[in-house]
C-alpha cells in the first residue's frame, strides 16, 4: 500500500494505530548527550516508536532539562514522526523497600521522573514494582501502591500513566505473576493512570509459556482475565538467554534465545496487541545494527 504523498505522516500513524494492520515497533534508545538523541537514534535504528530514560538511569540526581534540549526533542519528534512509547525509570528505585530512607528516596525520585515525563509529553513511565527484601509480599505490595498513590495525587495536571513491569521473579522482586500486579493495581486509587508493561523475557523466565500458539493464547487470556488487556500499555520484546521458569533476567536477540522466533510471530500477529507499542531491549553497540536487524526480523514475521 502506497501512502498518499500529501499526508504521509498521518497515513503512517493511522495505518499502525487505528486500523490495527501493523504493530508499532521500536527499541529502547540512548539519551546520552540530550533527550533528543533518543529520537535521532530511533531514526537510525528504523524505529517507529522508542523507549528512553528521562535521566541517567544509574544515578539518583537528575540534570535539569534545558529549554533548548526540550525544544530540540519536540522538533525531532515532529520531523521524524517517531513516537515516544514510554520512559523507563531508574534501576535504583525500589518502592517496596522496607528501609524508610530508601523508600522515601525512591518515591521522590519516581515522582521527579513523572514530572519530567509530563514535560516531555511521554504517556507512560515504566518501572519495576520493587523488591520486598524479606519484609513479605503483602507488605511490599502495600508499600508500592501507597507510593504510587502519593505520587499520583501530588503531581499536578498529570497525564503520565505509571506502568508496572512484569518481572522475572528473581530474589524478592514483586510482579512475577499477573495476580501480584493486579493486587497492586487494586490498591491504586487513580486507575486511569496505572497500567502494565509486559516483558516477554521476564514473563517467560517467570513461567508463562508464549512460544507454542496455544500456550501464547492461554497466557494472554490469563493476563486479560487477571489484569485486563485494557491495562496493557507497553510490550518489551526480548528473547531470553535463560531457560523457561529460570527467574533470571537476561535479554537475547529476537529468535536467538530460549524463547525462540515463534513466540514473536505470535506477538506480531495478535489482533488484540496491535495498538500497543512494542520495544526491544536487546543487546547492541553504538552502530545500532543489532536494533536494525532485530526490527527487520520482527517485521518479517508480520502476516
Ligand atoms: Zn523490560
Ligand atoms: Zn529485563
Amino acid at each position: 500500500m502506497t501512502p498518499k504523498k500529501t499526508a504521509f505522516k498521518t497515513a503512517k500513524k493511522t495505518d499502525s494505530s487505528k486500523t490495527g494492520k501493523k504493530p508499532v515497533l521500536g527499541a529502547h534508545e540512548s539519551i546520552a548527550g540530550g533527550v533528543f538523541n533518543a529520537i535521532l537514534n530511533g531514526e537510525r535504528a528504523t524505529c517507529e516508536t522508542v523507549q528512553m530514560f528521562n535521566k541517567s538511569n544509574s544515578q539518583w540526581r537528575a540534570k535539569v532539562l534545558t529549554t533548548e534540549e526540550v525544544d530540540r526533542y519536540f522538533a525531532e519528534i515532529e520531523r521524524t514522526g517517531i513516537t515516544v512509547a514510554c520512559s523507563h525509570s531508574s534501576y535504583l528505585i525500589n518502592l517496596a523497600s522496607p528501609d524508610k530512607a530508601l523508600n522515601k528516596k525512591s518515591r521522590l525520585a519516581l515522582k521527579e521522573e513523572v514530572e519530567r515525563c509530563n514535560t516531555l509529553k511521554i504517556p507512560n513511565l515504566v518501572f519495576h514494582p520493587g523488591a520486598h527484601v524479606g519484609s513479605g509480599e503483602e507488605a511490599g505490595i502495600a508499600r508500592i501502591a501507597e507510593n504510587m498513590n502519593r505520587i499520583l495525587s501530588e503531581v499536578t495536571d498529570n497525564t503520565v500513566t505509571l506502568c508496572l513491569e512484569t518481572t522475572a521473579g528473581q530474589g524478592t522482586t514483586l510482579g512475577r505473576t499477573f495476580e501480584e500486579l493486579a493486587s497492586m493495581i487494586d490498591l491504586v486509587e487513580d486507575k486511569d493512570h496505572v497500567g502494565v508493561c509486559m516483558d516477554t523475557c521476564h514473563i517467560f523466565a517467570a513461567g508463562y509459556p508464549i512460544t507454542d500458539p496455544r500456550d501464547f493464547k492461554r497466557t494472554i487470556k490469563a493476563f486479560d482475565n487477571v489484569i485486563g488487556l485494557d491495562k496493557l500499555n507497553v510490550i518489551h520484546l526480548n528473547d531470553s538467554k535463560k531457560e523457561f521458569g529460570s527467574n533470571r533476567d537476561r535479554h537475547e536477540h529476537i529468535g536467538e534465545g530460549m524463547i525462540g522466533i515463534e513466540a514473536f510471530r505470535n506477538f506480531m500477529n495478535d489482533r488484540r496487541l496491535k495498538k500497543i507499542p512494542m520495544v526491544l531491549e536487546t543487546p547492541k553497540d553504538d552502530t545500532l545494527a543489532d536494533d536494525v536487524r532485530n526490527l527487520k526480523t520482527l517485521r518479517s514475521l508480520i502476516k
